[in-house]
């Protein structure tokens, strides 16, 4: 159980520092991380107003209210025929500046912009961002927990999932039923892309039969008590050749370098910097087409990300992964993905499963 109340305080000492007079959260992950509740994501909407002096209140839909565990707020469930929007943004008036949950939907801001004029619109996340990068103990517990768990579905994969002959979809059906199997609450999303399908990042896991020679990259993850897990191995269904051998130890050279690059007070441009300076001096830095990582959580993707141009530094607490790879298109593609934490001096590996590229029938 978290602490809601004092994250509810140390987010009005952000408001009050920079002029924001309340803070409208909908469902989506920040409400979950301020209040412990869930919303449902549906037309009937679920509000949380943080004013930045007093208690933030809860409007729920009157249906929902039985799923709302919190006492700490003050709940104002609504009835179907109820002018909703305009209550809450009667509760709203009088401020100036407002910041709004970034999945609120547009058909919510639209109608709240047109009830309260004058008003300065930003996003929260700005805000809530700066709590939400740095974990404390208890959500890093949950987020190895994940990451354990994935690391166990991983050893099993070479024993217990054929490669050869099989869909990709057959292999991703048997991986997500192992992130169950294995703590996951749910899993969250499973990539399978084989041979040249490998060489895109994203591939759309489908029906394509994986040959004996393919690289085969599987990227999944699920979810613990709400927090992701998020990891990527490539394997090569039989054998593998020289160059799959070599592009393969490239790419765990970077890995291995990005996470070698973490300490406190590292720009997170620079683990990007050392993860792409390994692939671009093995000759291969025009087909590393993406970041290097992005933070994990409540959400799969938050902040802070690895990415070029990003000067945050890093603090211990912080969660993310680091994901080099490299997609030659037409021939294949191999990515390395561990969720890490900032250590207190270096990394904390959250993911320690083994990173050789190993053959899989
Ligand atoms: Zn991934
Ligand atoms: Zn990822």
């Amino acid at each position: 159980m978290f602490d809601y109340a004092s994250r509810v305080a140390r987010l009005q000492v952000l408001m009050s520092e920079r002029g924001i007079d309340a803070v409208l959260l909908t469902a989506g992950s920040d409400l979950p991380y301020f209040s412990g509740y869930t919303a449902m994501p549906l037309e009937r909407i679920t509000a949380l107003v943080v004013p930045s002096e007093g208690d933030p209140t809860l409007f729920v839909p009157a249906l929902e209210a039985p799923r709302v565990e919190t006492g700490q707020f003050e709940m104002m469930p609504w009835g179907e025929t109820d002018d909703v929007l305009g209550s809450i943004a009667s509760r709203l008036s009088g401020s100036d500046a407002i910041a709004v949950g970034e999945t609120m939907w547009s058909s919510f801001l639209l109608a709240f912009q047109e009830r309260l004029a004058d008003v300065e619109w930003s996003v929260a996340t700005d805000l809530t961002k700066e709590l939400r990068m740095r974990k404390e103990p208890d959500e890093i517990d949950r987020l190895r927990r994940a990451a354990q768990a994935t690391d166990r579905v991983l050893a099993r994969i070479p024993s217990e999932v054929g490669f050869v002959g099989r869909t990709e979809s057959e292999i991703a059906a048997e991986i997500a039923r192992m992130v169950v199997e294995e703590g996951h609450d749910r899993s969250w999303f499973t990539i399978v892309a084989s041979g040249p399908d490998s060489a895109s990042p994203h591939h759309e896991t489908g029906q394509r039969v994986v040959q004996s020679g393919d690289m085969v990259v599987c990227d999944f993850g699920g979810t613990i008590d709400g927090y992701h897990s998020d990891v990527t191995r490539t394997f090569v269904a039989g054998e593998s050749t020289d160059r799959q051998r070599e592009v393969h130890s490239v790419v765990d050279e970077a890995n291995r370098a990005g996470r070698a690059a973490i300490a406190p007070g590292v720009p997170c441009q620079e683990v990007d910097r050392a993860a792409r300076q390994v692939i671009e001096e093995a000759g291969y830095g025009e087909y590393f087409i993406h970041r290097t990582g992005h933070g994990i959580g409540l959400e799969g993707h938050e902040h802070p990300y690895i990415v070029e141009g990003n000067d945050l530094m890093l603090e211990a607490g912080m969660t993310f992964s680091v994901e080099p790879g490299i997609y030659v298109p037409g021939e294949f593609g191999v990515r390395i993905e561990d969720i890490v934490a900032c250590g207190l001096d270096s990394v904390d590996n959250l993911n320690k499963a083994d990173r050789h590229l190993i053959e899989v029938g």
